[in-house]
């Protein structure tokens, strides 16, 4: 297998945490890796990456700024990809990577596993869950050139330093007139945690019963340090955003806990949440399928156990 390549995914020009996972499933077995940031400063980076085993750093300078675009980053992607003689592009499967992946994948005709839990690169094998969580899939990739995204929380950080500081290279973003523009990007209000990152997840479902309602499970959610999330019904309904949906269609998460608060436990839902370490389900009926998969369970009614439960983590907090 040739070289492999990684392509970091910045926010404010953060390094967001599911890239260190990625470096870490690449660099396994010593292999020699390429990282990639669409950056005006990769020196700015040399040191962290260095952690990594990083060796060389490619920095995508002119779009600082600009934003995401995925037809831009597609095509710097390919290119550096060709340049580099790169046979592995790595990435993280979040929503970007979901979009910019395939893209890249497509202009060399070659394979794409999204979604990855496990890579064997010597026999280039993907592990990834299939029809909603029910299989998990090794999937053979053949080909020159082959691209995968490894779902966050499931490869356990771990650096492994080099002596040599990593070489440091910059390419210009020169994509000609992208059809493609993008107009505004606008943020999601009042989320200070990435549901893909977050340790711990409190989740809200059709139970909650109104937007406002939410503001329950934001309360608990500050208290725990966590991120809130919601079941497509909660979305579908208008509690809650689309960028808080977990699930099939929604985001898969894997953080240590997640707290499902009036969530049926529908496969949908499950398909984004199942591989969490603990789950807890608050829910008033007590034959809820979500029951079957949690470790703890509360039956009853989420808005007092939901305020109940704050309570007594602040009492635990303060003793502490
Ligand atoms: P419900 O199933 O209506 O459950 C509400 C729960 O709240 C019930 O169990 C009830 O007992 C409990 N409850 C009510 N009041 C209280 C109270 N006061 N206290 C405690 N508990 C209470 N769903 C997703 O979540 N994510 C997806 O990505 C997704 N993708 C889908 C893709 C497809 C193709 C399809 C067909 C469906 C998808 N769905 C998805 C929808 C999924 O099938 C379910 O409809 C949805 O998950 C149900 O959401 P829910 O559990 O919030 O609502």
């Amino acid at each position: 297998m040739g070289n492999t390549g990684v392509y970091i995914e910045l926010e404010d020009g953060i390094i967001k945490k599911t890239n260190y996972e990625v470096l870490t499933l690449a660099g396994g077995g010593g292999r020699e890796i390429s990282s990639v940031l669409f950056t005006d400063e990769p020196e700015k980076y040399g040191q962290d990456l260095k952690k990594y085993g990083v060796k060389t750093i490619i920095g995508v300078t002119g779009t600082e700024g600009l934003g995401y675009n995925a037809e831009v980053y597609a095509g710097c992607l390919a290119r550096i990809v060709k340049d580099n003689d790169f046979s592995v592009l790595l990435g993280t499967c979040s929503a970007r990577g979901r979009d910019l992946f395939p893209r890249i994948a497509a202009r060399f005709e070659a394979p794409l596993v999204n979604d990855c839990l496990d890579l064997d690169f010597a026999q280039s094998i993907a592990v990834k869950p299939m029809y909603a969580g029910k299989v998990i899939a090794r999937v053979k990739v053949k080909g020159d050139r082959q691209f995968f995204t490894l779902r966050p929380n499931v490869v356990e950080i771990s650096a492994t330093d080099t002596a040599d500081n990593p070489v440091i290279t910059t390419v210009d973003a020169v994509e000609t007139s992208p059809v493609l523009k993008v107009k505004d990007i606008v943020k999601s209000v009042a989320r200070t945690i990435d549901l893909t990152e977050a340790d711990i997840i409190v989740s809200g479902g059709r139970g909650i019963k109104s937007r406002e309602n939410f503001d329950l499970l934001q309360d608990l959610a500050r208290v725990l340090g966590a991120a809130v999330g919601a079941s497509r019904a909660a979305v579908d309904a208008g509690y809650a955003t689309q960028d808080m949906q977990v699930g099939q269609t929604g985001k898969v998460v894997n953080p240590k806990l997640y707290i499902a608060c009036g969530i049926s436990g529908a496969i949908q839902h499950l398909a984004g949440m199942k591989t969490s370490r603990i789950i807890v389900a608050v829910n008033k009926d007590p034959d809820a399928p979500i029951f079957q998969k949690a470790d703890y369970g509360i039956v009853g009614d989420l808005f007092e156990v939901v305020p109940l439960l704050k309570q007594e983590l602040l009492k635990v907090m303060k003793e502490h």
